[in-house]
Protein backbone atom coordinates (compact mmCIF):
# COMPACT_ATOMS: atom_id res chain seq x y z
CA UNK A 1 0.00 0.00 0.00
CA UNK A 2 1.29 3.58 -0.80
CA UNK A 3 2.18 5.05 2.51
CA UNK A 4 0.76 8.48 1.89
CA UNK A 5 0.82 11.15 -0.78
CA UNK A 6 3.32 13.29 -1.26
CA UNK A 7 2.26 16.88 -0.46
CA UNK A 8 3.55 19.94 -2.83
CA UNK A 9 5.97 20.98 -0.05
CA UNK A 10 8.00 17.67 -0.54
CA UNK A 11 6.33 15.97 3.04
CA UNK A 12 3.74 13.16 3.40
CA UNK A 13 0.51 15.40 3.63
CA UNK A 14 -2.97 15.42 2.82
CA UNK A 15 -4.32 11.97 3.52
CA UNK A 16 -7.32 13.08 5.61
CA UNK A 17 -8.36 10.41 8.27
CA UNK A 18 -11.02 13.08 10.32
CA UNK A 19 -11.22 13.78 14.14
CA UNK A 20 -14.34 11.82 14.81
CA UNK A 21 -12.24 9.95 16.61
CA UNK A 22 -11.14 12.33 19.30
CA UNK A 23 -13.69 12.61 21.99
CA UNK A 24 -15.10 15.80 23.13
CA UNK A 25 -13.24 17.47 25.61
CA UNK A 26 -10.10 17.29 23.61
CA UNK A 27 -11.96 19.07 20.62
CA UNK A 28 -13.11 21.53 22.48
CA UNK A 29 -9.84 22.27 23.33
CA UNK A 30 -8.42 22.18 20.02
CA UNK A 31 -11.45 24.13 19.10
CA UNK A 32 -10.65 27.27 21.98
CA UNK A 33 -6.53 27.08 20.88
CA UNK A 34 -7.71 27.48 16.86
CA UNK A 35 -10.46 29.94 17.47
CA UNK A 36 -7.15 32.20 18.40
CA UNK A 37 -5.91 31.86 14.97
CA UNK A 38 -3.21 29.39 15.65
CA UNK A 39 -2.55 26.33 13.99
CA UNK A 40 -3.17 23.36 16.27
CA UNK A 41 -2.64 19.25 16.03
CA UNK A 42 -2.64 16.22 17.11
CA UNK A 43 0.74 14.34 17.85
CA UNK A 44 2.19 11.55 19.34
CA UNK A 45 0.54 8.39 20.25
CA UNK A 46 -2.87 9.64 19.72
CA UNK A 47 -2.13 9.43 15.89
CA UNK A 48 -0.13 6.51 16.08
CA UNK A 49 -2.93 4.31 18.11
CA UNK A 50 -5.19 5.40 15.59
CA UNK A 51 -3.70 4.54 12.69
CA UNK A 52 -2.76 0.97 14.18
CA UNK A 53 -6.58 0.80 14.79
CA UNK A 54 -6.30 0.89 18.59
CA UNK A 55 -8.00 3.44 20.74
CA UNK A 56 -5.53 5.98 22.00
CA UNK A 57 -4.93 5.83 25.56
CA UNK A 58 -4.09 9.70 25.94
CA UNK A 59 -4.00 12.99 24.19
CA UNK A 60 -1.01 15.07 23.09
CA UNK A 61 -1.56 18.52 21.00
CA UNK A 62 1.26 20.77 19.15
CA UNK A 63 0.57 24.06 18.68
CA UNK A 64 2.07 27.70 17.63
CA UNK A 65 0.21 29.73 20.24
CA UNK A 66 3.03 30.24 22.92
CA UNK A 67 2.88 28.21 26.01
CA UNK A 68 2.13 31.80 28.12
CA UNK A 69 -0.97 32.52 25.73
CA UNK A 70 -2.34 28.26 26.00
CA UNK A 71 -2.17 29.32 30.11
CA UNK A 72 -4.38 31.85 29.90
CA UNK A 73 -6.89 30.13 28.03
CA UNK A 74 -7.48 27.41 30.04
CA UNK A 75 -8.34 27.86 33.69
CA UNK A 76 -6.98 24.01 34.91
CA UNK A 77 -3.62 24.30 33.60
CA UNK A 78 0.00 23.25 34.64
CA UNK A 79 3.61 24.60 33.58
CA UNK A 80 5.04 21.04 32.78
CA UNK A 81 8.12 21.27 30.68
CA UNK A 82 8.19 24.82 29.82
CA UNK A 83 11.82 24.24 29.33
CA UNK A 84 10.27 22.07 26.04
CA UNK A 85 7.49 24.63 25.97
CA UNK A 86 4.66 22.02 27.29
CA UNK A 87 1.75 22.55 29.77
CA UNK A 88 -0.71 20.21 30.93
CA UNK A 89 -4.27 21.11 30.54
CA UNK A 90 -7.14 19.11 32.83
CA UNK A 91 -10.07 18.59 31.57
CA UNK A 92 -12.73 16.83 33.39
CA UNK A 93 -12.00 13.63 32.35
CA UNK A 94 -7.97 13.89 31.20
CA UNK A 95 -4.42 15.60 31.30
CA UNK A 96 -4.09 16.73 28.32
CA UNK A 97 -0.36 17.65 26.78
CA UNK A 98 0.22 20.81 24.67
CA UNK A 99 3.88 21.75 23.14
CA UNK A 100 4.21 24.83 21.88
CA UNK A 101 6.66 25.25 18.88
CA UNK A 102 7.95 28.71 17.61
CA UNK A 103 6.95 29.29 13.97
CA UNK A 104 3.85 29.45 12.34
CA UNK A 105 2.54 27.16 8.94
CA UNK A 106 3.60 23.93 8.52
CA UNK A 107 7.49 24.87 9.32
CA UNK A 108 6.73 25.58 12.58
CA UNK A 109 5.10 22.09 12.89
CA UNK A 110 8.26 20.42 10.83
CA UNK A 111 10.23 21.69 13.40
CA UNK A 112 8.25 20.30 16.15
CA UNK A 113 8.22 16.77 14.34
CA UNK A 114 11.50 16.98 13.51
CA UNK A 115 12.10 16.94 17.29
CA UNK A 116 10.23 13.67 17.98
CA UNK A 117 11.91 10.66 18.75
CA UNK A 118 10.65 7.62 16.50
CA UNK A 119 8.98 7.91 13.14
CA UNK A 120 6.06 6.37 14.02
CA UNK A 121 5.47 9.15 16.95
CA UNK A 122 6.13 12.55 14.24
CA UNK A 123 2.89 11.78 12.86
CA UNK A 124 0.29 15.19 13.20
CA UNK A 125 -3.49 15.13 12.12
CA UNK A 126 -3.90 18.94 11.34
CA UNK A 127 -7.60 20.54 13.38
CA UNK A 128 -10.60 20.67 12.20
CA UNK A 129 -9.68 18.99 8.98
CA UNK A 130 -7.50 15.71 10.66
CA UNK A 131 -5.34 15.71 7.04
CA UNK A 132 -2.24 13.92 8.45
CA UNK A 133 1.32 15.29 8.10
CA UNK A 134 3.58 12.15 7.88
CA UNK A 135 7.15 14.03 7.27
CA UNK A 136 9.20 11.43 8.25
CA UNK A 137 7.39 8.23 6.39
CA UNK A 138 5.86 7.50 9.85
CA UNK A 139 2.94 5.43 8.60
CA UNK A 140 5.60 3.22 6.31
CA UNK A 141 7.35 2.20 9.62
CA UNK A 142 3.81 1.52 11.26
CA UNK A 143 3.24 -0.86 8.72
CA UNK A 144 6.46 -2.00 8.56
CA UNK A 145 6.32 -2.39 12.41
CA UNK A 146 9.60 -0.78 12.64
CA UNK A 147 10.85 1.61 15.33
CA UNK A 148 13.00 4.26 13.81
CA UNK A 149 14.27 6.76 15.34
CA UNK A 150 13.64 10.45 13.23
CA UNK A 151 16.94 11.48 12.10
CA UNK A 152 20.64 10.47 12.58
CA UNK A 153 19.58 7.97 15.63
CA UNK A 154 23.49 8.71 17.16
CA UNK A 155 22.34 12.00 17.93
CA UNK A 156 19.24 11.57 18.98
CA UNK A 157 20.05 9.36 21.71
CA UNK A 158 22.82 11.80 22.39
CA UNK A 159 20.03 14.68 22.93
CA UNK A 160 17.80 12.50 25.20
CA UNK A 161 19.60 9.17 26.42
CA UNK A 162 16.29 8.37 27.65
CA UNK A 163 14.90 7.61 24.22
CA UNK A 164 16.88 4.21 23.96
CA UNK A 165 14.04 3.32 26.81
CA UNK A 166 12.26 4.75 25.26
CA UNK A 167 12.52 2.23 21.77
CA UNK A 168 12.14 -1.00 24.05
CA UNK A 169 8.90 0.52 25.74
CA UNK A 170 8.00 0.75 22.00
CA UNK A 171 9.35 -2.70 21.62
CA UNK A 172 7.69 -4.31 24.83
CA UNK A 173 3.68 -2.58 24.24
CA UNK A 174 4.11 -2.89 20.63
CA UNK A 175 5.89 -5.80 19.77
CA UNK A 176 7.90 -3.68 16.96
CA UNK A 177 11.40 -4.13 15.46
CA UNK A 178 13.87 -1.66 15.73
CA UNK A 179 15.27 -0.76 12.79
CA UNK A 180 19.18 -1.81 11.99
CA UNK A 181 20.32 1.74 11.70
CA UNK A 182 18.49 2.72 14.90
CA UNK A 183 19.81 -0.33 16.76
CA UNK A 184 23.37 0.15 15.92
CA UNK A 185 23.14 3.51 18.02
CA UNK A 186 21.16 1.85 20.68
CA UNK A 187 24.43 0.47 22.51
CA UNK A 188 26.49 3.68 22.36
CA UNK A 189 23.38 5.55 23.37
CA UNK A 190 22.38 3.64 26.43
CA UNK A 191 25.49 4.76 28.37
CA UNK A 192 23.65 7.86 28.69
CA UNK A 193 21.30 6.33 30.46
CA UNK A 194 23.33 7.02 33.91
CA UNK A 195 22.80 10.43 33.55
CA UNK A 196 18.57 10.46 33.25
CA UNK A 197 16.58 11.33 36.02
CA UNK A 198 16.21 7.93 37.92
CA UNK A 199 12.07 8.91 37.98
CA UNK A 200 12.47 8.95 34.31
CA UNK A 201 13.57 5.62 33.79
CA UNK A 202 10.99 4.00 36.28
CA UNK A 203 8.02 5.63 33.76
CA UNK A 204 9.56 3.67 30.89
CA UNK A 205 10.75 0.69 32.95
CA UNK A 206 7.25 -0.05 34.04
CA UNK A 207 5.73 0.42 30.71
CA UNK A 208 8.62 -2.09 29.55
CA UNK A 209 7.76 -4.66 32.23
CA UNK A 210 3.83 -4.34 31.76
CA UNK A 211 4.33 -4.58 28.21
CA UNK A 212 3.14 -7.69 25.88
CA UNK A 213 6.25 -8.14 24.42
CA UNK A 214 8.32 -7.53 27.90
CA UNK A 215 10.65 -10.24 28.00
CA UNK A 216 11.66 -10.15 24.02
CA UNK A 217 11.94 -6.41 24.60
CA UNK A 218 14.18 -7.31 28.16
CA UNK A 219 16.46 -9.57 25.66
CA UNK A 220 17.04 -6.88 23.40
CA UNK A 221 17.87 -4.66 26.15
CA UNK A 222 20.51 -7.50 28.11
CA UNK A 223 22.00 -7.50 23.96
CA UNK A 224 22.54 -4.33 23.73
CA UNK A 225 24.31 -3.24 27.67
CA UNK A 226 21.12 -1.48 27.74
CA UNK A 227 19.86 -3.76 31.26
CA UNK A 228 23.54 -3.74 32.74
CA UNK A 229 23.50 0.47 32.61
CA UNK A 230 20.35 0.61 34.50
CA UNK A 231 20.17 -2.38 36.63
CA UNK A 232 23.98 -3.07 37.02
CA UNK A 233 23.20 -5.58 40.48
CA UNK A 234 21.78 -7.96 37.65
CA UNK A 235 24.44 -10.34 36.50
CA UNK A 236 24.14 -10.90 32.61
CA UNK A 237 24.32 -14.79 33.30
CA UNK A 238 21.45 -14.29 35.67
CA UNK A 239 19.22 -11.72 33.37
CA UNK A 240 19.23 -14.65 30.63
CA UNK A 241 17.04 -17.35 33.40
CA UNK A 242 15.25 -14.20 34.82
CA UNK A 243 13.72 -12.44 31.33
CA UNK A 244 11.47 -15.17 30.51
CA UNK A 245 10.20 -15.70 34.18
CA UNK A 246 9.31 -11.78 34.05
CA UNK A 247 6.77 -12.54 30.41
CA UNK A 248 5.03 -15.50 32.19
CA UNK A 249 4.25 -13.66 35.56
CA UNK A 250 0.64 -11.77 34.68
CA UNK A 251 0.71 -7.88 34.28
CA UNK A 252 0.56 -6.96 37.29
CA UNK A 253 3.92 -4.23 38.38
CA UNK A 254 4.75 -5.89 41.99
CA UNK A 255 5.38 -9.32 40.91
CA UNK A 256 6.78 -8.33 37.44
CA UNK A 257 9.33 -5.63 39.25
CA UNK A 258 10.08 -8.86 41.07
CA UNK A 259 10.53 -11.43 38.67
CA UNK A 260 13.03 -8.90 37.39
CA UNK A 261 14.70 -8.57 40.69
CA UNK A 262 14.81 -12.00 41.73
CA UNK A 263 17.67 -12.55 39.95
CA UNK A 264 19.99 -9.84 41.57
CA UNK A 265 22.53 -11.01 43.76
CA UNK A 266 22.68 -14.85 42.57
CA UNK A 267 25.81 -14.59 40.36
CA UNK A 268 24.14 -16.28 37.70
CA UNK A 269 22.28 -18.79 39.75
CA UNK A 270 18.54 -18.03 40.28
CA UNK A 271 15.94 -20.04 41.83
CA UNK A 272 17.67 -20.54 44.66
CA UNK A 273 18.50 -17.09 46.35
CA UNK A 274 21.56 -18.98 48.30
CA UNK A 275 24.03 -18.69 45.00
CA UNK A 276 26.59 -16.04 46.02
CA UNK A 277 24.51 -13.98 48.26
CA UNK A 278 22.21 -14.57 50.87
CA UNK A 279 18.50 -13.77 50.74
CA UNK A 280 19.13 -10.97 52.57
CA UNK A 281 21.82 -9.24 51.04
CA UNK A 282 20.02 -9.82 47.56
CA UNK A 283 17.10 -8.34 48.70
CA UNK A 284 19.25 -5.49 49.76
CA UNK A 285 20.85 -4.55 46.34
CA UNK A 286 17.15 -4.81 44.69
CA UNK A 287 16.26 -2.24 47.25
CA UNK A 288 19.22 -0.51 46.40
CA UNK A 289 18.12 -0.07 42.51
CA UNK A 290 14.63 0.27 43.35
CA UNK A 291 15.60 3.53 45.11
CA UNK A 292 17.51 4.30 41.95
CA UNK A 293 14.41 4.44 40.22
CA UNK A 294 12.78 6.64 43.25
CA UNK A 295 9.74 3.91 43.66
CA UNK A 296 7.59 5.02 46.43
CA UNK A 297 7.97 3.61 49.63
CA UNK A 298 5.03 1.60 49.82
CA UNK A 299 5.87 -0.36 46.19
CA UNK A 300 9.26 -0.99 47.58
CA UNK A 301 7.87 -2.84 50.28
CA UNK A 302 5.23 -4.81 48.41
CA UNK A 303 8.49 -5.65 46.15
CA UNK A 304 10.64 -6.73 49.02
CA UNK A 305 7.99 -8.71 50.46
CA UNK A 306 7.65 -10.69 47.50
CA UNK A 307 11.35 -11.02 47.28
CA UNK A 308 11.87 -12.15 50.72
CA UNK A 309 9.09 -14.57 51.19
CA UNK A 310 10.08 -17.17 48.34
CA UNK A 311 8.13 -20.28 48.44
CA UNK A 312 9.54 -23.25 50.40
CA UNK A 313 10.12 -27.02 48.25
CA UNK A 314 7.33 -28.41 50.90
CA UNK A 315 4.73 -25.79 50.33
CA UNK A 316 2.68 -28.32 48.48
CA UNK A 317 2.60 -30.39 51.02
CA UNK A 318 1.27 -28.00 53.38
CA UNK A 319 -1.30 -28.54 56.62
CA UNK A 320 -4.47 -25.61 57.00
CA UNK A 321 -2.37 -24.22 59.48
CA UNK A 322 0.66 -23.75 57.58
CA UNK A 323 -0.92 -22.60 54.69
CA UNK A 324 -2.56 -19.83 57.73
CA UNK A 325 0.71 -19.22 58.76
CA UNK A 326 2.36 -18.65 55.30
CA UNK A 327 -0.46 -15.85 54.87
CA UNK A 328 0.49 -14.08 58.11
CA UNK A 329 3.92 -14.23 57.63
CA UNK A 330 4.23 -13.03 54.05
CA UNK A 331 0.86 -11.24 53.93
CA UNK A 332 -2.14 -12.16 53.04
CA UNK A 333 -2.41 -9.27 50.33
CA UNK A 334 1.49 -10.88 48.82
CA UNK A 335 0.67 -14.49 48.69
CA UNK A 336 -0.47 -14.97 45.43
CA UNK A 337 2.59 -12.72 43.53
CA UNK A 338 4.74 -15.33 45.83
CA UNK A 339 3.31 -17.88 43.86
CA UNK A 340 2.53 -16.56 40.31
CA UNK A 341 6.46 -16.13 40.57
CA UNK A 342 7.51 -19.19 41.23
CA UNK A 343 5.17 -20.57 38.76
CA UNK A 344 6.60 -18.34 36.40
CA UNK A 345 10.63 -19.36 37.16
CA UNK A 346 9.07 -22.95 36.79
CA UNK A 347 7.86 -22.29 33.70
CA UNK A 348 11.02 -20.57 32.64
CA UNK A 349 14.13 -22.63 34.46
CA UNK A 350 13.76 -26.21 34.44
CA UNK A 351 14.53 -27.80 37.72
CA UNK A 352 13.04 -24.36 39.42
CA UNK A 353 9.90 -23.04 41.16
CA UNK A 354 6.88 -24.50 41.06
CA UNK A 355 4.54 -26.36 38.48
CA UNK A 356 1.77 -25.23 36.98
CA UNK A 357 -0.66 -27.56 38.77
CA UNK A 358 1.16 -26.92 42.05
CA UNK A 359 0.21 -23.52 41.57
CA UNK A 360 -3.18 -23.03 40.84
CA UNK A 361 -3.83 -25.65 44.09
CA UNK A 362 -1.87 -22.92 46.14
CA UNK A 363 -4.28 -19.74 45.04
CA UNK A 364 -7.34 -22.22 46.03
CA UNK A 365 -6.14 -23.16 49.02
CA UNK A 366 -4.65 -19.46 49.95
CA UNK A 367 -8.36 -17.95 48.41
CA UNK A 368 -10.25 -20.98 50.73
CA UNK A 369 -8.14 -20.01 54.23
CA UNK A 370 -9.35 -16.23 53.39
CA UNK A 371 -12.63 -16.66 52.59
CA UNK A 372 -12.73 -17.95 56.25
CA UNK A 373 -11.78 -15.02 57.63
CA UNK A 374 -9.26 -16.03 59.96
CA UNK A 375 -7.46 -13.85 61.95
CA UNK A 376 -4.32 -12.36 59.95
CA UNK A 377 -2.90 -10.22 63.09
CA UNK A 378 -2.75 -10.04 66.88
CA UNK A 379 -5.79 -7.13 66.21
CA UNK A 380 -8.18 -10.08 64.53
CA UNK A 381 -8.37 -12.11 67.80
CA UNK A 382 -11.30 -12.15 69.73
CA UNK A 383 -9.33 -11.05 72.93
CA UNK A 384 -7.20 -8.14 73.62
CA UNK A 385 -4.82 -7.16 75.95
CA UNK A 386 -7.06 -5.85 77.94
CA UNK A 387 -8.50 -8.60 78.30
CA UNK A 388 -5.32 -10.33 78.77
CA UNK A 389 -4.86 -7.89 82.08
CA UNK A 390 -8.34 -8.96 83.37
CA UNK A 391 -8.45 -11.98 83.43
CA UNK A 392 -5.12 -12.91 84.37
CA UNK A 393 -4.36 -10.45 86.66
CA UNK A 394 -0.84 -9.39 85.08
CA UNK A 395 0.98 -6.23 85.16
CA UNK A 396 0.76 -4.59 81.62
CA UNK A 397 4.40 -5.61 79.98
CA UNK A 398 5.60 -7.49 77.14
CA UNK A 399 4.12 -10.60 79.05
CA UNK A 400 0.71 -9.55 77.50
CA UNK A 401 2.11 -9.54 74.18
CA UNK A 402 3.71 -12.50 74.31
CA UNK A 403 0.45 -14.47 75.45
CA UNK A 404 -1.58 -12.69 72.53
CA UNK A 405 0.74 -14.34 70.24
CA UNK A 406 0.31 -17.64 71.46
CA UNK A 407 -3.62 -17.15 71.47
CA UNK A 408 -2.78 -16.37 67.83
CA UNK A 409 -0.75 -19.11 67.30
CA UNK A 410 -3.37 -21.52 68.69
CA UNK A 411 -6.24 -19.60 66.30
CA UNK A 412 -4.08 -20.37 63.53
CA UNK A 413 -3.71 -23.60 64.49
CA UNK A 414 -7.83 -23.61 65.42
CA UNK A 415 -9.98 -20.79 63.60
CA UNK A 416 -13.11 -22.06 65.60
CA UNK A 417 -11.09 -21.07 68.62
CA UNK A 418 -11.38 -17.61 68.02
CA UNK A 419 -14.46 -16.89 70.05
CA UNK A 420 -14.76 -14.71 72.76
CA UNK A 421 -15.54 -16.67 75.25
CA UNK A 422 -13.31 -19.70 74.16
CA UNK A 423 -10.31 -17.49 74.15
CA UNK A 424 -11.64 -16.21 77.63
CA UNK A 425 -11.64 -19.30 79.76
CA UNK A 426 -8.26 -20.13 77.95
CA UNK A 427 -6.57 -17.36 79.30
CA UNK A 428 -8.44 -18.09 82.98
CA UNK A 429 -7.37 -21.69 82.89
CA UNK A 430 -3.98 -21.25 81.40
CA UNK A 431 -2.57 -18.14 82.30
CA UNK A 432 -4.13 -16.44 85.06
CA UNK A 433 -1.61 -15.85 87.89
CA UNK A 434 -2.43 -17.94 89.97
CA UNK A 435 -2.64 -20.85 87.60
CA UNK A 436 1.15 -20.13 86.53
CA UNK A 437 2.13 -20.73 90.40
CA UNK A 438 0.56 -23.68 90.35
CA UNK A 439 3.03 -25.46 87.18
CA UNK A 440 6.10 -23.47 88.93
P1 LIG B 1 1.55 6.78 24.82
O1 LIG B 1 0.43 6.64 23.88
O2 LIG B 1 1.89 5.54 25.45
O3 LIG B 1 1.40 7.97 25.72
P2 LIG B 1 3.33 8.46 23.40
O4 LIG B 1 4.10 8.20 22.15
O5 LIG B 1 2.21 9.42 23.31
O6 LIG B 1 2.84 7.08 23.92
P3 LIG B 1 4.35 10.21 25.42
O7 LIG B 1 5.36 9.95 26.47
O8 LIG B 1 2.97 10.57 25.80
O9 LIG B 1 4.36 8.89 24.51
O10 LIG B 1 4.95 11.32 24.48
C1 LIG B 1 4.16 12.00 23.51
C2 LIG B 1 4.96 12.27 22.26
O11 LIG B 1 6.01 13.18 22.59
C3 LIG B 1 5.66 11.05 21.67
O12 LIG B 1 4.82 10.39 20.77
C4 LIG B 1 6.83 11.70 20.98
O13 LIG B 1 6.44 12.25 19.77
C5 LIG B 1 7.20 12.83 21.90
N1 LIG B 1 8.23 12.49 22.90
C6 LIG B 1 8.03 12.07 24.16
N2 LIG B 1 9.19 11.88 24.80
C7 LIG B 1 10.15 12.21 23.93
C8 LIG B 1 11.57 12.24 24.00
N3 LIG B 1 12.23 11.88 25.11
N4 LIG B 1 12.25 12.66 22.89
C9 LIG B 1 11.59 13.03 21.78
N5 LIG B 1 10.27 12.99 21.66
C10 LIG B 1 9.54 12.61 22.71
MG1 LIG C 1 1.11 10.17 24.87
Amino acid sequence: MEASEEGKSGVNAGESIGTDFVPPDVRLMMERIGQSGSEVWLVGGAVRDRLMGQAPKDWDLATSLPPEQVMRLFPRVLPVGIRHGTVRIHTRLRDVEVTSYPGARLEGILADLARRDFTINALALSYPEGALLDPHDGRADLDGRLLRAVGDANARFGEDPLRVLRAFRFVSELGFRIHEDTYVAVVPGAAGLLTVAGERIREELFRILLGGHASESLSLMRDTGTLRTILPELDDGAALHTIPAIGECPPRLGVRIAAMLHGVGTGGCTGSPSGTLNLKGAVLLAEQAMERWKMSNRQIREVKTILCNPLPDEADEWSDPEVREFMVRAGADFVDDIVDLAVACGASEPGQGLPAGKGRILHRRFREQRERHFALGLGDLAVDGEDVIRLTGLERGPIVGEILRRLHRKVLEDPVLNDRKILMDFIRKEYHIEAMRETL
